[in-house]
């Protein structure tokens, strides 16, 4: 039959590509509250696989915050912000970001990937440029797409290039927006925010650093990579999510009043859509708070983080290099290990599944090569780090190419 009678045969066409390429992926079922233990279609496995970094999205603090929310302000926001759905609560929660953030301002939207849209499309057009990370999440590429801007993708973290492109390409264009996640999300490395910064400001250009993995997590009050870094105060356009350390759901964007002011005036993603559910906002803020006021959970995840990835080193003989199985560079709780081919990352992943270890296998087109994926939780106890490096070691042999 032609494609003319039959418009949607293709699909099943493609699919069976996906398939055949061993791209083909699916949902797997979570039982239960999020936690350092999760039930995956009815058994325990210890996970290694969430963003819930400081094991927030289960505690009885937020929980009940989103309840009493509930209960106060409803399920649903109803509107637009700018229409009827606009709630004290999401103030409050506005307000503790930019406190969080030392910014003047914060605007928060329904995901960190709608913010990421709607505001790089806010601030950039058709005639101008943005240079970007080869290595940023898909919510800044798609972003870049959507603004109709030029798009330099840079070798990821050379900012030798980036100047080299700044100095050939930036007189040719009206304004010149730079997008880079700060913690790297499949990779766990970080930008190097301090020069991103230089090369901003020399060449007038924006700057916006997606702190989606790094918000709750970097940063001696959590504040993120901008804060370890030491670059808080000078300009740049902050966004991240409310969904990962925070433990809820939403995204934000922190920066000065201007900034925010124009953005409610101008980003799409926010103003034609729902406000964020009293639940989430209350969740968030409740978070927020924890994130502040109990820094031991990061000194816990970050003690957690380095053992594991010492017992990578020591105990399992993984190296930095190109020969999988291999350790890639991390200066985060994302840790990533490197093999040859998407087939012998699926049966890791399965094969750590059956001993109990719930784990990511990640591979094209998410990311350039096939790896295993595990964050660390400032809940997880030593017995569980150490169950992780039993089961992989018993899977090593398997992984020489
Ligand atoms: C998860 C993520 C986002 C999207 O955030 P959501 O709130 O999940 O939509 C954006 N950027 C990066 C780097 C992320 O890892």
């Amino acid at each position: 039959m032609s494609s003319e009678t039959e418009p949607y045969t293709w699909i099943e066409q493609a699919l069976k590509t996906i398939h055949q390429a061993d791209w083909h992926r699916s949902v797997k079922t979570i039982q239960g509250r999020p936690g350092a233990v999760v039930y995956l279609e009815g058994k325990p496995v210890i996970n290694f696989a969430s963003n819930d970094y400081l094991g927030l999205a289960g505690d009885e603090r937020l929980i009940q915050a989103a309840i009493a929310a509930v209960q106060e302000y409803g399920t649903g926001s109803t509107g637009s912000r700018l229409l009827s759905g606009h709630r004290e609560l999401h103030r409050e929660l506005e307000r503790a970001i930019a406190q969080l953030k030392q910014t003047e301002d914060a605007l928060v939207f329904s995901s960190g990937y709608l913010a990421n849209l709607g505001t790089i499309n806010a601030l950039v057009g058709k005639r101008d440029l943005i240079l970007a990370d080869q290595y940023n999440h898909a919510s800044l590429k798609n972003g870049a797409i959507l603004s109709r801007a030029t798009i330099l993708e840079y070798p990821h973290g050379d900012m030798e290039k980036v100047k080299q492109m700044l100095e050939e390409q930036r007189t040719h264009y009206r304004r010149c927006l730079i997008l880079t996640d700060s913690i790297f999300s499949m990779d766990g490395d970080l930008c190097p925010l301090p020069q991103l910064q230089d090369l901003a400001e020399a060449f007038g250009c924006m700057l916006l650093v997606d702190e989606a993995h790094a918000t709750g997590v970097l940063g001696t009050s959590g504040a993120g990579c901008v804060e370890q870094m030491g670059c808080t105060g000078r300009p740049l356009i902050q966004m991240g999510t409310l969904s990962k350390a925070v433990g809820s759901l939403g995204g934000y964007v922190a920066g000065s009043a201007d900034l925010i002011d124009f953005l409610r005036n101008r980003a799409s993603s926010w103003i034609y859509t729902t406000g964020l559910s009293p639940a989430d906002t209350a969740a968030a803020m409740a978070a927020i708070q924890i994130i502040q006021q109990e820094p031991q959970r990061r000194t816990q995840l970050w003690q957690n983080v380095h053992w594991l990835k010492q017992a990578l080193i020591d105990e399992l003989g993984l190296v930095h290099g190109t020969t999988p199985p291999s350790l890639l560079p991390s200066a985060s709780p994302i840790l990533c290990i490197q093999v040859s081919n998407p087939t012998t990352v699926l049966q890791l992943g399965r094969s750590l599944l059956e001993q109990g270890i719930f784990a990511s296998a990640v591979r094209p087109p998410t990311v350039p090569t096939s790896r295993l994926r595990i964050t660390v939780m400032a809940t997880h106890k030593f017995a569980h780090l150490e169950q992780f490096i039993t089961a992989l070691r018993s899977n090593l042999q398997n992984l020489l190419p």
